[in-house]
């Protein structure tokens, strides 16, 4: 049997704290955040694995202290265990400077607020040194040396500098966006990579638009949307995607608990539930939240690199990130603002359309405010799209969008009875799924029903459906909301009449219909549980039914009906159950395709 020295035990327990430069930059990050810096500067060479230096303008260590700083478990923040229930500190644990020394070289130089001199400490191969006097302004420096070096089982597992140092950038521009109140400045080998200053007006745990722009890009920024909750002791502020730039990847999930960037899948699932009726199926968007609770509610002591947190009721917060995205969603990308004021007009629509047709003069109706698409992607475009939907215009500037709309068109027509293809005067074109589309508007035409008493059907002889027991006690126990909808029927032992109807489903099959209805759940008894949760769901597999159908001739005139009722869509970009309604290509990216460079 051997008994591990003190020294191999450290080491032990470093390989969980200090796993790899960037582990080390965090930490001393954190430490300068504890410090109230409103400045810190990163110097990294060869990849932080030569060296990583981080200089802040905090109130420093006071002299007396600079020596037990790095033993293990020294602490200022922390006293007793209790003390970790309120702690809003990023460090508490007093092992990040120990773990450190006990893997690198580091020298350290420090000034107290209230002393007239700086001290300095050295560590390398040789031990410890004496503390000194040295010349050194407000705060401190730290400078962490060839990591590793004493441990070559560890250094052998690192990557190449390139790859350290962009692990480097990727945990330190998720300080950037969670701190825009510090200014912060990173060189790599010699060279100033960023220098993000302070933020005006910005507040620690605020997510500025600022300071997302320089880290992430002014793709996401323009048209993301900005979350706002407060309620049920959480709060929760940041930036989403809009949902027209879905793609299959995302490239930042940036989940904040209390300003410490953390993972948590739960959180990410209920971003995408907040999101399940506006992305098509399996895609991924991009999104900043930083969510504040009270720290008693939360765990972070549950890893060694803070990286998990752990919740007291963790649906709680779940349901909370769910509602917000949602929120945001339902808010922002709402279209119908500008529809209360505008007139569907299909004659004018149809004279354009025939005028066309017929000949290649330009439209009659000149354009007043059209835009043309700055660049051939069809992503830019699609944003150029939804910002028109995004922005709420004035009284004047919606009869300038009436008359954009009515004169866009240039062609309508069906290819293969299953899409519409929409040729605009702008050089843009959407092929429209015509039962996506349909689906879509039939969803927002249920979910927004006020007026049952319009549109509905009588039906002459009514149809009759045989159903289980369990069945029918399910439609009696949900009577209400199918009435709501249009809906009306007579409960006998084993059969339902169905008597009355919204005319959009005189073709329905109801009893396709509600066998779906049933199967939503694993069983009926659960989806009686989760009624409210799933109606929803339930509204769009009845949407689904009322639908014009794959394979289906449309007229002209159906055609530019359902066109307009998807652009009246809240969301036209995806069905309800998640599936594109809408692929838009402009008249570059059919160029490109054909590498036409004229
Ligand atoms: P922890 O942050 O968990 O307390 P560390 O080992 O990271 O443990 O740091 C130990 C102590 O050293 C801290 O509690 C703090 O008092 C002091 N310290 C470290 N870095 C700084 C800094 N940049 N400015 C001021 N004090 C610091
Ligand atoms: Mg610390």
């Amino acid at each position: 049997m051997n008994k591990l020295t003190p020294e191999v035990v450290n080491q032990i327990a470093a390989g969980e704290v200090i796993e790899r430069p960037a582990s080390v930059v965090k930490e001393l990050v954190d430490n300068s955040i504890d410090a109230e810096a409103t400045e810190i500067v990163v110097k990294i060479t060869g990849g932080g694995i030569e060296s990583i230096e981080v200089n802040d303008d905090g109130f420093g260590i006071p002299r007396e202290n600079v020596d037990h700083i790095f033993d293990a478990h020294t602490t200022s923040k922390l006293k007793s265990i209790e003390d970790l229930n309120s702690l809003l500190s990023m460090g508490f644990r007093g092992e990040a400077l120990s773990t450190i020394t006990s893997v690198a070289k580091v020298s350290l130089t420090s000034r107290f607020t209230n002393e007239e001199t700086g001290s300095k400490i050295t560590f390398t191969e040789e031990g410890k040194s004496s503390v000194n006097s040295a010349a050194k302004e407000k705060g401190t420096s730290i400078k962490v040396e060839d990591i590793f070096y004493n441990i070559p089982a560890r250094k052998k597992y690192l990557k190449s500098p390139s790859t350290e140092y962009r692990k480097i950038y990727e945990i330190l521009s998720k300080y950037f966006l969670v701190y825009p109140n510090i200014h912060f400045v990173l060189e790599k080998d010699g060279k100033r990579v960023e220098d993000l200053k302070s933020i005006q007006n910005s507040k620690t745990g605020e997510i500025s638009i600022e300071r997302l722009k320089d880290i992430v890009g002014e793709e996401f920024t323009t048209n993301a949307l900005k979350v706002f909750f407060a309620g049920s002791g959480i709060s929760i502020n940041g930036y989403i995607s809009h949902p027209s730039l879905h793609r299959n990847k995302s490239s930042f999930n940036n989940i904040y608990i209390n300003k410490r960037a953390i993972s948590d899948k739960g959180i990410v699932r209920a971003v995408y539930e907040g999101y399940s009726r506006y992305l098509p199926f399996g895609e991924k968007i991009d999104f900043v939240l930083s969510i504040s609770i009270n720290p008693e509610l939360v765990d972070i002591n549950v890893h060694p690199r803070k990286e998990e947190v752990r919740f007291e009721n963790p649906f709680r917060i779940y349901k909370a990130v769910e509602d917000a995205v949602k929120h945001t969603l339902e808010k922002e990308l709402s279209y119908n603002k500008v529809e209360e004021n505008r007139k569907t007009d299909f004659s004018m629509l149809r004279d354009t359309f025939n005028q066309k047709n017929t000949s290649s003069t330009k439209s009659y109706y000149e354009p007043t405010n059209s835009y043309q698409p700055k660049t051939s992607h069809s992503i830019q475009d699609s944003l150029l799209f939804s910002r028109e939907i995004l922005s709420q215009p004035k009284e004047e500037d919606i009869q300038e969008i009436q008359k954009e709309e009515r004169q866009d068109i240039v062609k309508i027509f069906q290819i293969f009875n299953k899409y519409l293809v929409v040729e605009f005067l702008n050089e843009k074109l959407w092929i429209v799924d015509q039962h996506a589309a349909a689906e879509r508007i039939n969803f927002e035409k249920l979910q927004k029903r006020e007026d049952i008493t319009s549109n509905l059907q009588n039906l002459l002889v009514s149809t009759e459906i045989r159903f289980q027991k369990n069945e029918i006690l399910f439609l009696e126990e949900n009577r209400e909301f199918f009435e709501s909808l249009g809906f009306f029927f007579d409960c006998k032992d084993t059969t339902i009449l169905i008597k009355t109807i919204p005319a959009e489903f005189s073709d329905t099959d109801f009893a396709k219909l509600f066998e779906e209805i049933f199967s939503l759940d694993e069983n009926l008894s659960v989806l009686s549980k989760n009624f409210k949760k799933r109606k929803d769901d339930i509204l769009a597999t009845i949407a689904c039914h009322g639908s014009v159908r794959a394979g289906q001739k449309l007229s002209t005139e159906e055609m530019l009906s359902l066109f307009n009722d998807l652009s009246k869509c809240d969301n036209p970009y995806s069905c309800p159950h998640g599936r594109p309604a809408i692929w838009k290509l402009n008249i570059e990216d059919i160029d490109h395709n054909f590498e036409r460079t004229y």
